[in-house]
């Protein structure tokens, strides 16, 4: 964390009690972001069965499939949608990496220490991240970035915009998405164990552009794989 972003943090903290993403309640000393029931009752998910759901991302991959992480089952109709809604667009990219600071504390408790060289952050174009004000999926990687000592890479770079996902079918996404990621400096990357970071996946249109991306750059990575906040809950 740079001097200025710990100060911006310690002047927030003056100015006004902090509540609860999720719950609202007001946190206590030490909580971060969302408080300890809440941190409790998450609804966890699997990382075994994220594995089997989004194989086909990294099927024509140059590198197999690495991890395969999200933190919880995300389903927009329930409150813990709300850490997201506020992590993405509500001005607040403290939070964000928050949220990316304690999945990767129990991330790296859970697994040991956690198998990835380094998290690639899913890129922005520069005009919706004017503004929005920042990437969240940066501030994510950020945050899982300091509790597990994994640095972060810059090497996916958004190429052109494209229009929000969100009323999009799984065709329309994969159209509207190809072309739009590219990678700097590919050769960084070769004999690495890459995460791609992001704070949801759904169909994982988006990891496997940037999959496809990598793929395509003449990077050599040793492996590729994911770590998001939220996986989408499928609906029947
Ligand atoms: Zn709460």
């Amino acid at each position: 964390m740079t001097t200025l972003q710990r100060m911006l943090d310690y002047l927030s903290d003056l100015v006004g009690v902090r509540s609860c993403a999720v719950c609202d309640a007001e946190l206590m000393p030490g909580e971060k972001g969302i408080c300890i029931g809440c941190m409790t009752s998450l609804p966890r998910a699997s990382s075994h069965h994220l594995a089997t759901r989004y194989a086909d991302i990294f099927a024509n991959a140059v590198a197999p499939q690495g991890l395969t992480e999200a933190w919880f089952d995300y389903d927009p109709t329930t409150p813990w949608a709300n850490m997201i809604r506020q992590a993405k667009y509500n001005n607040n990219p403290r939070l964000a990496r928050e949220l990316g600071h304690a999945f990767g504390l129990e991330l790296q408790h859970r697994t040991g220490g956690v198998q990835a060289d380094v998290l690639l952050p899913v890129p922005m174009h520069w005009r919706k991240r004017m503004t929005r004000g920042y990437n969240q999926s940066i501030e994510i990687a950020r945050g899982l970035s300091e509790a597990t000592g994994i640095c972060m890479g810059d090497n996916l770079v958004a190429l052109r915009s494209h229009s929000t996902q969100t009323h999009k079918g799984d065709a329309a996404r994969k159209a509207n998405i190809r072309g739009k990621i590219g990678v700097d400096a590919p050769h960084e990357l070769d004999g690495l164990r890459i995460a791609i970071v992001d704070d949801i996946i759904t169909t994982g249109s988006t990891i496997a552009e940037c999959a496809a991306a990598i793929s395509l750059s003449g990077a050599r990575p040793r492996s590729l794989g994911f770590i998001t906040l939220g996986a989408t809950v499928l609906r029947k």
